[in-house]
């Protein structure tokens, strides 16, 4: 049966910062555009951001732009590209003002200027010292942000699909991308998105892994979705664990913490850091803090009767510091570790937080794949911002604060791209007699299926496997096994059943077309993984320590068809300035 259809000029599945920023851009355009969201706007995972947005404003100590380039440069170990790092660090201070003028509730200091605090990896004069880099709305910088971009969206007249979910790509035969087909989550209704752009904006993908600091609508659905159709994923052996996840948990605990002054201690109560970074100490980058947190675990000085976490010390820092600038700390701490951080240290330990790689683009979110001619080609019609894209700023390992600014900068210049790259189409292209076929029967097939595994246990068994061969740091014959397995629970995957009971709402399908989409992710992570022989930032290899630029010093593209792997050098040229030599990474 063929699906209903609706054409606008533009839709964007995802209505987290990045989504919304650029959807902001092109409504205001006078494009008719249509936002696809799994769930009401302000519920995207971008609402959970407690720490803040990276811009070298200098409202408080001397800052540069280029020193938060060199920063980001040696945050991603070398692996990120220093052109998409210009621009992105340039365009900092604008779109944070932008941001502010749209009514952005920050925080301020008595000058009336935007607060902004010391955040890890984020230091002055070239690596010399910690630098207040963080825009903040206390540690709730996330919600502002959203809230303000979804009233900016309601005065463009952005129009919101809410509770829809994509399910598929459309293309047709040249490979030119004409949008998606969705279902909507209330009642089952299905309808073909017809465009002359498509954005994908769909977020992380955190719940590959058993334990995760994401919302559990982060599923990776834009990357299962390109996936599927053929386009490859770059970079997906880097997934940053962050290391303050409240222990048991998982939620977090916002690296602003130490930016104000906490620190992590073992269980002699010694402050660990500084033996692992001498300078930076406990406000080193992510990959280091974590693996430094592992080691100490690993070597019986963790806590508690299974010394299996750390402890974040915050109660020097005086109840109005954490009333004033923490509320929302003190909350979680209450709620999930049972402990007021004002008084006693809350348990922590390293948690899977953030997707380095993703959909590859350039700097204009043009999707960037083997299309007609070439292996690296703009593919027509399809572009892609936020975490589900790899531009690559982050490289082998994200800086604090940077995602957020991601949203906003490459979130705006997609949107002006898409315009421009409109003018010159200015017409729908005619859909293949086929699309929408493939979601039907992947549908069919849900609603059919009998003697299959239920959903849940096939996903336990995904994130199960990811906990264990993928983690903070990854042994060979683990990862190798780990490669086996989760091929196998990927074939389960295509046998899962719904049961009637569950039938009766769309939540049930919803969780296995999810599934559907956390396992290409899981795959890709897993593979491209035992692949690389080296370890570069959150890619850390008990069988090859060292990072090999010799070998190594390039991105990792991964095809699902027949699990390929090919690789694109890094570009190492900035856009203007000089590129940074490598050297190793000291904190
Ligand atoms: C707890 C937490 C704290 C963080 N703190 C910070 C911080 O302080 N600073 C910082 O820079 N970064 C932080 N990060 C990272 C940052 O928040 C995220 O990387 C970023 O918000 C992702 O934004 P996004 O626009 O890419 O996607 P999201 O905000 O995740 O939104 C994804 C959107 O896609 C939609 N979607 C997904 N799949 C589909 C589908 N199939 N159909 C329709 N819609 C779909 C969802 O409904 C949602 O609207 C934090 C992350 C977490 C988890």
């Amino acid at each position: 049966m063929a699906m209903a259809k609706r054409t606008f000029d533009v839709v964007v599945v995802g209505a987290g910062g990045s989504g919304m920023r650029a959807a902001l851009q092109l409504a205001q355009a006078g494009l008719k555009v249509a936002v696809l969201s799994k769930v009401f706007p302000t519920r995207s995972h971008t609402v959970a951001a407690q720490g803040g947005i990276a811009a070298s404003l200098g409202n408080i100590g001397e800052d540069n732009w280029l020193w938060h380039m060199y920063d980001t440069v040696k945050g991603s170990d070398y692996l990120g590209d220093q052109d998409a790092i210009e621009f992105m660090c340039r365009a900092a201070p604008e779109v944070v003002y932008e941001l502010e003028h749209f009514g952005m509730p920050f925080d301020r200091l008595d000058s009336g200027k935007i607060y902004q605090r010391p955040f890890g990896g984020h230091m002055q004069s070239f690596g010399k010292n910690p630098v207040e880099r963080a825009c903040a709305a206390a540690d709730r910088t996330g919600h502002a942000m959203l809230h303000t971009l979804y009233q900016q969206n309601v005065k463009a007249n952005t129009n919101f699909f809410i509770e829809w979910m994509a399910l598929d790509l459309i293309r047709n035969e040249a490979g030119d991308v004409l949008g998606v087909t969705a279902l909507e989550i209330e009642t089952g209704e299905t309808m073909i998105f017809h465009a002359r752009a498509t954005l994908f904006a769909t977020g992380g993908a955190g719940r590959i892994f058993a334990s995760s600091t994401n919302a559990f609508i982060n599923t990776g659905d834009g990357l299962g979705m390109a996936a599927r159709a053929g386009i490859p994923l770059e970079d997906m052996e880097f997934y940053q664990f962050h290391p303050t996840g409240v222990y048991g948990a998982g939620v977090l605990i916002t690296e602003g913490v130490r930016g104000e002054g906490g620190y992590l201690v073992n269980k002699d109560g010694e402050r660990f850091m500084p033996k692992y970074a001498p300078n930076a100490k406990d406000l080193a980058s992510r990959d280091v803090v974590s693996r430094a947190m592992t080691i100490e675990i690993n070597e019986g000085r963790g806590c508690g009767s299974h010394g299996d976490h750390v402890l974040l010390k915050l109660d020097h820092l005086g109840d109005d510091v954490i009333k004033q600038r923490l509320p929302g700390i003190r909350e979680i701490a209450l709620k999930f570790a049972h402990v007021d951080p004002a008084h006693a240290p809350i348990p922590v330990v390293p948690t899977a937080h953030y997707m380095m790689g993703g959909i590859p683009t350039n700097v204009h979110g043009q999707v960037v794949a083997p299309y007609k001619t070439g292996p690296d080609e703009v593919v027509h019609g399809f572009y892609a911002v936020g975490e589900c894209a790899c531009v690559s700023v982050h490289g082998a390992n994200r800086l604090g604060c940077n995602s957020l600014l991601d949203l906003l900068v490459f979130g705006r210049e997609a949107g002006r791209q898409i315009i421009e790259d409109l003018k010159s189409h200015p017409h729908v292209l005619p859909l293949p007699a086929d699309a929408g076929e493939f979601s039907q029967a992947r549908l069919a097939r849900l609603d059919n299926q009998t003697g299959g595994e239920s959903v849940a246990e096939v996903g336990d068994a995904m994130r199960r496997v990811m906990q264990k061969h993928c983690g903070v740091f990854r042994f060979p014959e683990l990862m190798a096994e780990g490669v086996a397995q989760i091929k196998q629970v990927a074939q389960r995957v295509a046998n899962t059943q719904i049961n009637d009971k569950s039938r009766v709402f769309n939540t049930a399908r919803i969780e296995a077309l999810e599934l559907d989409n956390l396992i290409e992710v899981a795959q890709a992570t897993m593979i491209a993984a035992e692949a690389r022989r080296e370890s570069r930032g959150a890619h850390a290899r008990e069988d090859f320590p060292e990072r090999d630029d010799v070998n190594w010093l390039k991105h990792s593209l991964y095809f699902k068809e027949g699990y390929r792997l090919d690789y694109k050098p890094v570009r190492l040229k900035p856009l203007t300035v000089e590129s940074f030599p490598l050297k190793a990474r000291v904190y």
